[in-house]
């Protein structure tokens, strides 16, 4: 059950304020408060879905399919082309805080193009 009082809900509705990376119609991606590595941002759907099960199951497809645009194009802004992790946390057990779908992308290294 979606709790719309969650802090990702709330930076939604611009009660709190983020650090935007990129943002659309269907997703924000801003940096993680407490980052983990070099560049550790989190993308999220502006949908109410709790986590991965219930956006891939419950998320209309096209609604799906401008999620992993948008987490193109925050790679892609971020300069890390193929260079990063993606990290989904599941669950109070796997250390799922907020409850409201998010995807880690970290990296600790930018890509160098010409080295
Ligand atoms: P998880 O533990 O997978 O649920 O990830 C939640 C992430 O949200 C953690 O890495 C937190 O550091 C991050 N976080 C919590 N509050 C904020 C906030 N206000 N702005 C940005 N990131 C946040």
């Amino acid at each position: 059950m979606y709790n719309k009082d969650n802090v990702f809900a709330k930076i939604l509705r611009g009660e709190i304020p983020n650090k935007t990376v990129y943002s659309d119609d269907n997703v924000l991606a801003f940096y993680d408060v407490a980052p983990r590595a070099k560049v550790h941002v989190l993308v999220i759907p502006r949908g109410e879905y709790t986590d991965i099960f219930d956006f891939t199951q419950n998320a209309p497809a096209a609604e799906q399919t401008a999620f992993w645009n948008g987490v193109r194009n925050t790679v892609e802004k971020l300069g890390l082309r193929d260079n990063f992790r993606t990290v989904a946390n599941t669950g109070r057990g796997a250390g799922q805080s907020v409850m409201h779908f998010h995807l880690h992308i970290m990296s600790d290294e930018r890509f160098v193009e010409d080295f």
